[in-house]
């Protein structure tokens, strides 16, 4: 029987460098869970790793107790189950077209997927601006539904790797949440617990992201890819560039509403091309390759938004209000000082104007305003005229508005030149398994 280590010989262990066991992570973190360790050590041992790091070893060893410590779903009765993760971007509204059109192209998304905590909310508070749709449902509930459409999408259940989620909340309190295998463990447990047998992990690289270089974002989609293999999941990567929000919307249901304009065919490019990239990694790693022109197809022939307005009313969503969701009332426009082309859209401001207007959260639980948030009318590389409006923030009034509007001020840099970098970095991480 292995002897629990003192949580302060853990500390200790990785102030100096060491490599834990898996049976030590296992009864460090397990105690963590039980309330036997308190916060204190376990952010003294959070804050360790971020200066130490861990192995590979390690990273998968903790991967694995995280994902072990509450339910595994078990979604081997649902054929060509795929998954996708984003390490987390503005305006990132992908999930919303990428999951129909895998199912319209013979795939099964059944997700957990988490509330945003920051600056705007996440999938689930995305969905929610669509009146009625339930976003909680039963286990049966989640697997008719993903068996009758192809698409369910809910919150996060408490149970599904729930070490992660006190781990979590504390690195977010604690400034340990910028560490290489602590995103990596996080991001895989909560994959691996979710059951799917081939995933892509959109990796997002630049100023609105958490890996602000290329090196350190392929670094990171490599540990994650390799933990899933070790674990039996096909697991693709992509590095998407985060220099910029994605599309023109930022915000709740202001992101629903370009998301359904994307399955209709008129969506924003980027938006359109990363959906396109993801589909065809994660449906060539689950064996259901599809060429681009046949994914366009799916979108051009309403097969994808046909999908997509069958999964959320199969979760109780009304199809009828898509072309008036909430939107908030007034309106505030930046316009260019200057003559000139778009050379920044600083993504982390853009966000953090959304934020402030109400459109995220900073405490767990919060409630949020799903129908704020920033219009962007110029992105980088465009041309400009001196007055022209960059960008709309769409308020109510009085929250946060000086707050957003000093971000949104910020955000924008128009100069005389400007160099666009390419959305899609990196793809293919991880095929030639
Ligand atoms: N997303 C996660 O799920 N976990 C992290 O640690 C960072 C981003």
């Amino acid at each position: 029987m292995t002897v629990a280590p003192r949580p302060v010989d853990m500390i200790l262990a990785k102030r100096a460098g060491a490599e834990h066991s898996a049976a030590e992570l296992k009864a460090f973190l397990s105690g963590y869970v039980a309330g036997a360790v308190p916060d204190y050590q376990m952010a003294a041992w959070l804050m360790a790793v971020c200066w130490r790091g861990m192995t590979a070893r390690e990273t998968a060893a903790l991967t694995l107790v995280m994902a072990n410590s509450g339910d595994v779903l078990d979604l081997s009765a649902l054929p060509h189950t795929v998954d996708k993760h984003s390490t987390g971007g503005v305006g990132d509204k992908t999930t919303i077209v990428l999951a129909p059109l895998l199912a319209a192209m013979g795939g099964t998304v059944a997700k957990m997927s988490g509330r945003g905590l920051g600056h705007t909310g996440g999938t689930v508070d995305k969905l929610e601006s669509i009146p009625g749709f339930q976003a909680e449902l039963s286990d049966e509930e989640f697997l008719a539904v993903a068996r009758k459409v192809g698409v369910v999408v809910t919150g996060q259940s408490k149970d599904l790797a729930p070490a992660d989620g006190l781990l979590y909340a504390l690195r977010d309190t604690t400034g340990t949440v910028e560490s290489l295998p602590l995103i990596a463990s996080s991001v895989m447990s909560k994959k691996l617990a979710g059951g799917a047998k081939s995933i892509v992990l959109d990796v997002k690289v630049g100023s609105g992201a958490f890996m602000k270089t290329v090196d350190d974002a392929r670094a990171l989609a490599e540990a994650m890819v390799s933990i899933g293999r070790l674990n039996g999941r096909n697991v693709r990567a992509v590095l998407s560039s985060m220099a910029q929000p994605l599309g023109h919307m930022v915000g709740n249901a202001m992101e629903v509403t370009e998301a359904v304009a994307c399955l209709r065919g008129e969506g924003p490019p980027d938006l359109l091309e990363l959906c396109l990239v993801l589909a065809q990694e994660v449906l060539e790693a689950a064996g259901l390759a599809a060429p681009r022109e046949a994914l366009l197809a799916a979108v051009a022939s309403g097969r994808a938004l046909e999908r997509f307005e069958d999964w959320i009313g199969a979760q109780g969503g009304d199809i009828g209000s898509l072309d008036h969701l909430d939107r908030a009332p007034e309106q505030w426009l930046l316009r260019a000082s200057r003559a000139g082309s778009v050379a920044v859209v600083d993504a982390l401001a853009i966000g953090r104007a959304a934020g402030v207007l109400g459109g995220g959260r900073s405490r767990k639980g919060e409630t949020i305003d799903v129908g704020v948030g920033v219009e962007l009318h110029a992105k980088v590389g465009d041309y400009v005229a001196a007055g022209d409006g960059l960008a709309t923030l769409w308020h109510r009034g009085s929250r946060g508005l000086e707050a957003a509007q000093e971000q949104l001020s910020s955000a924008y840099t128009v100069a005389d030149s400007a160099t666009l970098e390419p959305l899609i970095v990196v793809r293919g991480i991880g095929a030639d398994g």
